[in-house]
């Protein structure tokens, strides 16, 4: 495949600056991971790129954290998420299809059973169902006190949320890294800034050089210093892995908390929501907010077995953002994946790496140039 960005590094594959071997340079250089950079690198491989990974996990990565959840209807409002259908639907099969590869059940899928908080939300529910764009994803209504004898409260009823998955992200990101590793093409570094080097036709990092870096640091892009001008918005949460009665595995249980059974027979509860302490590992606040939130509709007793902290790097205004930086074609950005990465990843890899490779447009809505005001597009 012969496209502009290969033939610009042309020295580059003869021996970089005289010093460099050939078998050095590489297409893409991913910076992260996480998710993100996991996906996006195997996208790359797939469509014909050469890559390589770097990234080593720190305290508060997003990805080890995570339940995986994927849902269509989300927050008070019960909206549906942004671009819910087609990112689901895609999301769904790209994780069928990996797990039948890898030879393992990837993709779990359900409702969620949700006990409303007061009578405003059930009335919500009744006026969403009668809409056809969210029929599909709202299932039966149960009244007050249907779920007594197995302990739940349900004061105001209970309703079901359909068309739900969840995915182990953690163990797609590491069986990812390991593929890599397999090839030689993972470095598990922490990348600092400073130690990068541009070049006309491309960047230098230690013995390593290719045509284009991707950033996909999750949180840590706070500090990368090209990126400052992004609006990132994150927040920190919280989940526990708990021990106790093992309620179901084809549904979760949510009201403002969710339990969720895995398929190892562990019992995950989340989730937290800080935008102001960053800083904080696990707090014992926030085990006992999710206690509390749960005992409002579960008499079970648990046991808590491990409590997990992260970073959702998430933009302002709620959407991923990707792109070229602005004056640095060599330096590129893949990120903002909030609390929705499980569902908008796969899609989105898959659209950025074919603006990174054939340079197909970007979707405007994901692009990073939207926060780059007064600058022409
Ligand atoms: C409590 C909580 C619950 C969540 N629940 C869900 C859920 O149910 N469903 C869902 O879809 N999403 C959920 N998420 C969000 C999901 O985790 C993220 O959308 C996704 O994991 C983001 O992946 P990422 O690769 O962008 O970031 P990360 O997972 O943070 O990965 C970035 C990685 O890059 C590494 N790194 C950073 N900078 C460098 C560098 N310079 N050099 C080398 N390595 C570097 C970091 O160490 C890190 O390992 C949740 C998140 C949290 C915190």
């Amino acid at each position: 495949m012969a496209t502009s960005w290969q033939s610009a590094c042309e020295d580059c594959r003869q021996g970089y600056g005289g010093s460099l071997k050939v078998n050095n340079h590489f297409d893409f250089m991913i910076a992260g991971q996480g998710l993100a950079g996991c996906l996006l690198a195997r996208r790359l491989r797939q469509d014909g790129a050469s890559c390589v990974l770097v990234g080593k996990s720190i305290p508060k990565a997003a990805t080890p954290v995570a339940a995986g959840i994927m849902n269509p209807i989300t927050g008070k409002r019960l909206a549906k998420s942004w671009r819910t259908e087609p990112y689901l639907a895609e999301a769904k099969n790209f994780y069928r299809v990996m797990g039948k590869e890898w030879g393992e059940t990837l993709l779990h899928e359900g409702h969620i059973l949700r006990f409303p908080r007061n009578e405003k939300e059930i009335a919500l529910f009744r006026k969403r169902k009668a809409d056809p764009l969210y029929n599909p994803f709202l299932g039966a209504e149960s009244p007050p006190c249907h779920w007594t004898a197995k302990g739940w409260t349900d004061k105001f009823g209970s309703y079901e949320i359909r068309g739900v998955s969840w995915v182990d992200l953690e163990k797609v990101a590491s069986t990812i890294r390991r593929e890599f590793q397999e090839q030689n093409i993972f470095r598990e570094e922490y990348l600092e800034h400073k130690d990068l080097e541009m070049a006309d036709d491309g960047i230098v990092w230690k013995d390593l050089h290719a045509t284009c870096i991707v950033f996909c640091e999750g949180a840590k892009v706070l500090e990368n210093p090209w990126f400052q001008f992004l609006p990132f918005g994150p927040s920190r949460g919280e989940t526990l892995d708990l021990q106790g009665t093992k309620e179901t595995t084809d549904f979760i249980l949510q009201s403002r908390y969710w339990l969720l059974a895995t398929e190892d027979g562990s019992l995950r509860a989340g989730s937290t929501y800080d935008h102001d302490g960053l800083e904080a590992g696990a707090t014992s606040m926030g085990q006992q907010e999710i206690l509390d939130g749960l005992a409002g509709f579960l008499s079970n007793d648990f046991s808590v077995i491990a409590q997990r902290c992260g970073i959702r790097p998430s933009t302002r205004d709620r959407l991923p953002v990707m792109g070229r930086h602005p004056k640095h074609p060599q330096i590129a950005l893949f990120n903002g994946f909030g609390s929705k990465g499980a569902t908008w990843a796969p899609s989105l890899a898959k659209h950025f790496a074919s603006h990174l490779i054939e340079r197909n447009e970007l979707d405007q809505e994901v692009d990073l140039l939207r926060f780059n005001e007064g600058k022409p597009r």
